[in-house]
């Protein structure tokens, strides 16, 4: 730290993302990326031409992506964001919100806690049920900023859409974030929510269900209010935030829902599988809806376990969170990686009492 960083900033505890080593080739089960490529659409329309007009400026209105994302959601353009991967839109509305604070689970996706910080909001922060599973009453009638990953991460467990929609409506004075990154998997978007409530904020994401993390874009669906909002702070910060490739991409991509469904169903059956199959091993298991799963062995410390995998080649993510440091999350890959992972993980415990 240099001795000019702002004092506001010198505190800031940053976001630790998932490693995402150079030096080999692994099974990388450690950052829910999918893996399969994206539909040869996205290859298709990004040709000669689409590099040459790299010496243009990117459409700050992302206007033919934001039109086929209204499209694919049954929305109107005026009710869609654009960002540089969901973190961004994530970003801008703790910036925009968290005046009367921000209050999310204790066991969540790690970024809520670094940008609340990051704008002096004091979060209040829920332990989440034993069980990992959220109770709603705690996020009910508290008219700050409510921050809902569903499904939740890292436990993959999802709530309702009955159960979102009580949260929403008992909070007409506060914005309430539903982080959709997983929502492909198996739980129900609230996106058609969006229309009656205009306190809701939907974030999806291209990085898991669609293939794209490389590619850093991400949305979000709400009312026009509150679109104008977001909109506001990004000619603020960036207004080139997605680069012309990338909206390219992004656009083309949706041409092929139908492939995309296809993966998202083929991962959510190798997960099923890969449960059976760690439950047989005597690992507990989250009842997870996403693109991973959330498991501890009673045979093997978490710690252990992931530093086991990684010397065979095989990434999984491990938190050294106390509540949480016994548990992995696992991401789901191919039928063929989730082989050579259990191959792994019985030659581990096999030699465990
Ligand atoms: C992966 C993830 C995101 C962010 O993904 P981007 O790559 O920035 O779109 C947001 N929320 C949750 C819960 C995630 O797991």
């Amino acid at each position: 730290m240099s001795r000019f960083l702002s004092q506001k900033l010198q505190g800031l505890e940053a976001y630790v993302p998932g490693e995402q080593p150079r030096d080999k080739r692994y099974i990388k089960l450690n950052t829910n990326e999918s893996p399969y490529p994206p539909p040869a659409d996205v290859a298709n329309a990004v040709g000669k031409a689409e590099i040459e007009d790299l010496r243009l400026y990117s459409d700050p209105e992302c206007t033919a992506l934001k039109s086929a994302v209204a499209k694919q959601y049954g929305v109107n353009t005026e009710n869609v964001f654009i960002s540089n991967g969901s973190d961004e839109v994530l970003n801008f509305a703790f910036m925009a919100y968290g005046d009367n604070g921000a209050i999310f689970p204790d066991i969540t996706y790690g970024f809520y806690s670094v940008f609340a910080n990051l704008y002096g909001i004091k979060p209040q922060i829920i332990p989440l049920r034993d069980d990992f599973t959220v109770d709603i009453n705690d996020y009910c009638g508290k008219n700050s900023l409510v921050v809902i990953a569903n499904p939740n991460a890292p436990t993959g467990i999802a709530l309702e859409l009955s159960e979102i929609e009580k949260i929403v409506s008992s909070n007409p004075d506060g914005i309430v974030i539903i982080d959709e990154a997983y929502v492909d998997f198996g739980a129900e978007s609230a996106v058609k929510l969006t229309e009656k409530y205009s306190n809701l904020l939907v974030v999806q994401t291209y990085s898991k269900s669609r293939s794209m993390a490389g590619a850093r874009l991400g949305f979000a669906i709400a009312d026009q209010s509150i679109i104008q909002d977001l909109e506001k702070i990004k000619y603020s910060t960036n207004p080139y935030n997605i680069n012309s490739i990338t909206q390219i991409a992004g656009a083309a991509a949706l041409n092929n829902q139908a492939y995309f469904d296809s993966n998202s169903k083929k991962i959510a059956e190798t997960r099923e599988y890969v449960k059976k199959e760690l439950i047989n091993l005597g690992f507990t298991v989250t009842d997870s809806k996403a693109n991973f799963l959330f498991a501890k062995s009673d045979k093997i410390g978490g710690k252990e376990l992931y530093l086991s995998l990684k010397e065979r080649g095989v990434l999984i993510r491990h938190f050294e969170s106390k509540r949480i440091k016994d548990y992995n999350r696992i991401t789901i890959g191919s039928r063929e990686e989730m082989e050579i992972f259990l191959k792994n993980l019985h030659e581990i415990i096999g030699g465990k009492k």
